[in-house]
């Protein structure tokens, strides 16, 4: 009953919703037959080579016999059982291992199901931490500009205003605080006048709850990479002004920028830490929300004595499973090796790209890569070029970039960056 090519591409167009997407006016999309290794392979028989990490997620690669067995393997024991009043080892091991990982005191793990979940669920318990410190007049979030949590209406209200088009929901966001982006760069000299906005916001308003930001890499709202100084300021001024600090690292998780976890990179403990793409190695859907112990004490001596949250999939065994395995996996691996690897192979395989025209910026950290141009270019020029280079490569506005699995080859890397140089040439 195997679909053509052409039959799952109408019915695509017909009837299916794909992100950010329009039927009137479809972008390209393209049919896959599977995936192995760092390697898509399209409905068509074309064979591209993965930049993306399938976003964020995919750190193994495609088809691993490890992450298979494991599916398999809890898929016989149990591949889910309501949470609520029942557990499992798989939930038990991960959250175990999530306390130890990541900073200092985070020793509480809520499990959902995606980011944006885990980050709603970041902003409910910063609001009932302070509800239960008799200030609910805490109720409002301070973001920064150019920042992205995710798509549901929490954390859309904290996303960049204007990328996130907040003025077609204004009657339905809560509306909450924005300060001014980091300029100064990772690589470069901090300068004291980026944290003037944060001061400034903190200062006027009493009824922040907590401070939400990306550390050190803010994704998709435009691949800047920031100076670990301001992040190890602000966390200063949030206990100074007594706002909660949620750091949001559903991106930069798992080693992505060089740290196992992007607040390493400034030594510093957020109160409650979102986790998610990459949590399972790209197999199964899952996000995690942690906090420190201060939080949670406040939460379950507060009035309603429990957190307010229950998704009916939470703590999905089969998820917990592939999240185990993925972390067993990136122990295993010697991550830090295979991300120098990535770091190295980016910047050499990139350089070039700054001689061209079209090309504002270069720039590389840990296992991410960004050519920035001076003109944003459209999805629907841009990704058939790419395709036609036989490398996966998903740009958006001004910023071709990728993140390729960790286990990508140094030769499939070369091809993955002259693929890039190639498209990049052909603009002017
Ligand atoms: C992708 C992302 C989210 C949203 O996660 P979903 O699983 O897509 O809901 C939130 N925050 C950051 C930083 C992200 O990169």
């Amino acid at each position: 009953m195997a679909l053509s090519n052409d039959e799952i591409l109408a019915g695509d167009r017909a009837h299916v919703w794909h992100p950010y997407s329009s039927f009137l006016t479809p972008s390209p999309t393209y049919a896959v037959r599977k995936a192995q290794g760092v390697t898509i392979t399209l409905a068509d028989g074309r064979e591209l080579i993965d930049g993306m990490s399938s976003w964020w997620s995919v750190l193994h690669g495609y088809n691993h016999p490890i992450m298979n067995a494991a599916l398999v393997a809890q898929s016989e024991q149990v591949s889910h059982v309501m949470f609520g009043g029942l557990t499992h080892e798989p939930a038990v091991t991960l959250c175990q291992k999530l306390v130890e990982l990541t900073p200092q005191g985070l020793n509480k793990v809520f499990l959902s199901d995606s980011g944006s979940v885990s980050v709603e669920v970041a902003m409910k318990m910063a609001l009932q931490y302070w509800h239960s410190q008799g200030r609910p007049e805490k109720h409002q979030f301070l973001a920064l500009k150019k920042g992205y949590h995710g798509d549901t209406f929490g954390a859309m209200s904290v996303c960049d205003p204007v990328t996130g088009m907040h003025h077609l929901f204004s009657d339905n966001l809560m509306r909450q605080r924005f300060a001014e982006p980091p300029s100064s760069d990772f690589y470069g000299e901090f300068n004291p006048a980026d944290l003037d906005s944060v001061k400034e916001q903190l200062a006027a308003h009493d009824q922040i709850a907590a401070l939400i930001l990306e550390p050190i890499v803010q994704g998709t709202g435009g691949m800047r990479f920031y100076s670990p100084e301001y992040l190890r300021q602000v966390r200063t001024l949030c206990d100074q002004h007594e706002v909660l600090l949620i750091a949001d690292e559903i991106a930069t998780g798992f080693g992505r920028t060089g740290k196992l976890f992007a607040c390493e990179h400034a030594g510093i403990s957020p109160d409650i830490m979102c986790l998610g793409k990459t949590l399972t190695g790209g197999y199964m859907t899952l996000a995690a929300t942690l906090c420190n112990d201060k939080i949670s004490d406040g939460i379950c001596r507060g009035e309603a004595g429990v957190f307010m949250h229950g998704p009916t999939f939470m703590g999905n065994p089969l998820a917990c499973a592939m999240a185990n395995t993925s972390i067993e996996l990136l122990l295993q691996n010697n991550w830090q090796q295979q991300v120098a690897n990535l770091e190295s192979g980016l910047r050499q395989g990139l350089a070039p790209c700054r001689e061209l025209p079209a090309v504002a910026d270069v720039r590389v950290l840990g296992g991410i890569g960004v050519v920035q141009l001076h003109q944003a270019q459209t999805l629907d020029t841009l990704q058939p070029l790419f395709v036609d280079e036989g490398i996966w490569v998903r740009p958006f506005g001004k910023l071709v970039y990728v993140m390729p699995p960790y286990v990508m080859s140094a030769d499939e890397l070369s091809r993955l960056t002259q693929g890039i140089y190639k498209v990049v040439a052909q603009l002017s």
